[in-house]
Formats: C-alpha cells, sequence, structure tokens
C-alpha cells in the first residue's frame, strides 16, 4: 500500500482508527501531544512525529479527529504550509458546520484538497473498523478516500458539499436528542399513571411511538436487555458528547435562522443533566425527568 496516511489526534476515536489503518498495511505517521497516545500509536505499528507538521509533511492523506473546531483549526493553521501541495485533508471531528466549511476553505486556499467526514458508530466502532462516515466536499476527493475510510468504517456516504458530512451528524444526533427527551418524558409520565415499563414497551415498540431510542437503546432497564440502562447507563455515548453535539446543532440552527424549538430545548435540557451527570449514557436523563418530577419541580 503506498499511500501514506498522516494521523492527528490519537485519543479515544483517533487511536483504534489509525490502528486500523496500520493492520490494514497503511504506513501512518501520527502525532498526538499526549505521551500515552504516542505510546499506543507506536505499539500499534504507526510511526509516531515530534510535531503535527512533520506528521503531515510526508502524507498523501492527513486524517485528524481532534476534540473541537477551534484546535481543528489551528491546526490547519499550523500543518498546511507543511504539506505536500494537493495533500487530501480529511476531518473526522465533529465539530461546529461552520468551522468545517473554514477548514476546507483555508485548505484549499493553501493549494490541498479537504473533506469533512464526521463518524458515528463510537469507540466500539472505531475498534471494530465498523463506523459511520458522512463525508462532505468535492466527489472526486471523495471517491478517492473511499478505501481508507472503508478500512475505518462499515457505511461510507457522500452527503454534498463541504460541511454537509457534519450536517448530517448533527441533524441526526439532534433527532435522537430530542427523541430520547420525549421517550424519557412520557416513559416517566406512564410510570405516575401506573403504566409498567413492560407493558408501555409492549404497546409503543409496535405502536406510532416507536422508535430507535426505545426499541434498541431503552432508557429504563428490562425491556431490551442490552441498552446501557442495564448497566447504570456504563458504558454508552456519554451525555458530554450528547450535550457538545446538541450544541453544535443549536449553533447551526441559529446560524441558519431555523426555527428549531424543540432542538434548542433539547441542548438546554442535556447541558443541564451534563454539568451533574457528564459521564453516563445520554439515556440516563429518564432519570433526571423522574428525579425533577419527584420533586414537583
Ligand atoms: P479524545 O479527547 O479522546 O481525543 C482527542 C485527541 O486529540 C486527544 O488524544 C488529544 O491529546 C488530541 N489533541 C489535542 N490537541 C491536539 C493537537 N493540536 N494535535 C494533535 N492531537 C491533539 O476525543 P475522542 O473521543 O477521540 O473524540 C474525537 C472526536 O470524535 C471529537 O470531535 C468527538 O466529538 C468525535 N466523536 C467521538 C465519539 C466518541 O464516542 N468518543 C463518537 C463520535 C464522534
Amino acid at each position: 500500500m503506498s499511500t501514506k496516511v498522516g494521523f492527528l489526534g490519537l485519543g479515544h476515536m483517533g487511536g483504534p482508527m489509525a490502528a486500523n489503518l496500520v493492520k490494514a498495511g497503511y504506513e501512518v505517521l501520527a502525532y498526538d501531544p499526549v505521551p500515552a497516545a504516542q505510546e499506543q500509536a507506536r505499539t500499534d505499528g504507526a510511526t509516531v512525529l515530534d510535531t503535527a507538521a512533520a506528521a503531515a509533511a510526508e502524507a498523501d492523506v492527513v486524517i485528524t479527529m481532534l476534540p473541537n473546531g477551534r484546535i481543528v483549526l489551528d491546526v490547519y493553521a499550523d500543518v498546511l504550509a507543511a504539506a505536500k501541495p494537493g495533500t487530501l485533508f480529511v476531518d473526522c471531528s465533529t465539530i461546529d458546520v461552520a468551522d468545517a466549511i473554514e477548514a476546507a476553505k483555508i485548505a484549499v486556499a493553501a493549494g490541498h484538497r479537504a473533506l469533512d467526514a464526521p463518524v458515528s458508530g463510537g469507540v466500539g466502532g472505531a475498534v471494530a473498523g465498523t463506523l459511520t462516515f458522512m463525508v462532505g466536499g468535492e466527489a472526486e476527493d471523495f471517491a478517492a478516500v473511499v478505501p481508507l475510510l472503508e478500512v475505518m468504517g462499515g457505511k461510507v456516504v457522500h452527503c454534498g458539499a463541504a460541511g454537509v458530512g457534519q450536517a448530517a451528524k448533527i441533524c441526526n444526533n439532534m433527532m435522537l436528542g430530542i427523541s430520547m427527551i420525549g421517550l424519557s418524558e412520557a416513559i416517566v409520565l406512564g410510570e405516575k399513571l401506573g403504566l409498567t415499563h413492560e407493558k408501555f414497551y409492549d404497546v409503543v415498540s409496535t405502536a406510532s411511538g416507536q422508535c430507535w431510542s426505545l426499541t434498541t437503546y431503552c432508557p429504563v432497564p428490562g425491556p431490551v436487555p442490552t441498552s446501557p440502562a442495564n448497566n447504570d447507563y456504563r458504558p454508552g455515548f456519554a451525555t458530554a458528547l450528547m450535550n457538545k453535539d446538541l450544541g453544535l446543532a443549536a449553533n447551526a440552527l441559529r446560524d441558519n435562522q431555523v426555527d428549531g424549538q424543540l432542538g434548542l430545548l433539547a441542548a438546554a435540557i442535556y447541558d443541564r443533566f451534563n454539568r451533574t451527570d457528564a459521564g453516563r449514557d445520554f439515556s440516563a436523563i429518564v432519570t433526571d425527568i423522574r428525579h425533577r418530577s419527584e420533586e414537583g419541580q
């Protein structure tokens, strides 16, 4: 495999994604400022460089998997000049649509190519190589990167122009946040009215209230034995990450003058919950709604 991949950001997601590229035969030039992440990447077979610019300099494709849009833009500003002309930059971080468009713009202005390619599937999907990639950017750049993304993912979708991959990600997660809150309110209302969780599930799972949050990810223990609720909401998709994604969705709603009242409310509800329970799975919101209902708040 002759493609050299620069990989910047070797955290919970980036670490196993880079490891899967090495396993598939790619030469991975990696960078992360955290020594433990560097050590793990070395163990996984990547070449660890001293700086992000050094990792990008020899690469044909540079993948970033970073905490937020500010850091992505800072890293791009740092590495674009060091990269070979025409390098393909692929940002897999979850960031603001506006930041994704800006990142692509500065990469192209510096003579490179750029895609946004956020993922869903969590750490489990990153380890198993079964992530879903939602990609924004030029069709020919998308076609060039598909084989590489397929090493790390099970599904790769070209969603549209620059920033539209991020749009798909936040639209999905905004719906998920709203549906989890709506379902949880209904469950707590049912509890107050004498409807057991089992009977709730029995009826709603095949009625018009049916949704993924109920039938795959039920927020109360029992009906779906594999859901995080059965293990005190651990592990799962941390409330902190849902809160982040709803914040990005809220920014996009405001930036685009969308009358997204439920999206904004969901962001506010998870923002409040995140202050007390950031680490547990986001479906633990049902416990907060129940608690507030008991107090009559
Ligand atoms: P993480 O905090 O574990 O990893 C981020 C890594 O970036 C860290 O190792 C950090 O040291 C590194 N980093 C920070 N500044 C850097 C720089 N200047 N250069 C190089 N590396 C730098 O976060 P994560 O869970 O791996 O998430 C990464 C991204 O993926 C986020 O945008 C997140 O929203 C998104 N995401 C996460 C999940 C998940 O379940 N964890 C799921 C989907 C999407």
